[in-house]
């Protein structure tokens, strides 16, 4: 068997590590006689690893004892429906920061529940950069500020937490927690499916403030409703156990690479090195803004976009796959997450050389 370097944007590469482990579990959980996959969610072992995994993300993010962590379903896409319709209380509007596709989804979404004000947008640049906080016009009414800190199809993200003052600051972290240190206590809710940077699909992780969790508009169904699984430890029904454990796996494994800081290092490491071999080449491009690029989904074109099939096709050869980019963007796009081990950067720098080598 052999592994291959897979830039998938997500679901995403998994550790090695990881997989290992959970293959070694899968017949049976210490001695349990189960796999976890069959096991009641109420019993006491999968208790255990519930609050192991709860336990091991709050002490990697810092998470604050007046904060919840919730572990969903419905991915990324339930939340922009859940974030105002739990988040709005007696407010008519919400704020939202516009940097690329998911920012205008959770858009969309939100202004069936509400005033949607977009004071801040990337448009004009084509989402090549992000409005720097000092151009957003925040409204004081304003029920909560959303904003995507990576933007997944674009490859644009905020390096910087933005200061909102006392609004609630919600987050689309999808494609980008873990990945670095956060102050989580300057945020009001950060949310993420866990399919790019934290585990399998079908788990989604929403953090949020105690304060928030109130009130949801009238109609709102038991499922929307953060009150509903914060009083039940998400175990209102059925949670995605099997993602929930080996997520908890990943957890214990960023611990083991010495947690959040030691990860931001690495992730820059492989951005920088992967930014600086396209900006050096004068084959390949990345267009975005230099302050803005993210650490995690790097989109680059060919000079010569007929190449495009030709580079694909190789670069599966070499053992590199996944690269081709959105359909809405074209050219390319390696996601670089924390399991794409720093070989699997190098290797494809290594291939793209060769490949302009032999093609220019
Ligand atoms: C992938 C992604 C989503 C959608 O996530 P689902 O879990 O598929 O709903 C939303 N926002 C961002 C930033 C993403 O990268």
């Amino acid at each position: 068997m052999s592994r291959i370097y897979n830039f998938s944007a997500g679901p995403a590469m998994l550790p090695k590590e990881v997989l290992k482990r959970a293959a070694s579990e899968m017949e049976e959980w210490h001695g349990s006689g189960m796999s976890v996959m069959e096991m009641s969610h109420r019993g006491k072992e999968f208790m255990s690893i519930a609050e192991k995994a709860e336990t091991d993300l709050r002490e990697l993010m810092g998470i604050p004892g007046n904060y919840k962590v919730l572990f969903l379903q419905g991915g990324a896409s339930s939340q922009f429906a859940m974030v105002p319709m739990n988040l709005l209380k007696n407010k008519k509007s919400a704020d939202y920061i516009n940097t690329g596709a998911w920012s205008k989804k959770a858009i969309a979404e939100a202004g069936r529940y509400c005033d949607v004000n977009v004071v801040a947008t990337s448009e004009e640049s084509k989402f090549t950069t992000a409005p720097p906080r000092a151009e957003w016009s925040l409204n004081p009414e304003a029920a909560y500020v959303h904003y995507t800190p990576n933007e997944t199809i674009g490859g644009v993200e905020f390096h910087e937490i933005p200061d909102v003052g006392d609004i609630p600051l919600v987050a689309d972290m999808s494609s980008t927690i873990l990945s670095r240190s956060v102050d989580v206590s300057k945020y009001g809710i950060i949310y993420a499916g866990a399919q790019k940077n934290i585990g399998p699909a079908g788990l989604t992780i929403v953090i949020i403030r105690d304060d928030l969790i109130s009130d949801p508009i009238p109609g709102t169904p038991a499922m929307f409703s953060y009150q509903t699984h914060a009083k039940a430890g998400s175990m209102y029904n059925t949670p995605p156990t099997y993602s929930w454990y080996i997520a908890g796996l990943v957890f214990e494994w960023i611990k083991g690479k010495g947690g959040l800081a030691a990860m931001s290092g690495i992730n820059k490491r492989k951005a920088d090195k992967l930014y600086d071999a396209i900006d050096g080449s004068g084959f390949y491009s990345n267009p975005v803004d230099p302050e803005y690029r993210s650490w995690m989904n790097v989109p680059f074109t060919l000079a010569n976009p007929d190449l495009d099939g030709k580079f694909l096709e190789e670069a599966k050869g070499a053992g590199l796959v996944t690269l081709k980019g959105h359909r809405s963007v074209g050219g390319m796009r390696a996601s670089i997450y924390n399991p794409m081990p720093e070989e699997g950067v190098n290797a494809l720098i290594a291939f793209m050389a060769e490949f302009k080598k032999k093609n220019s």
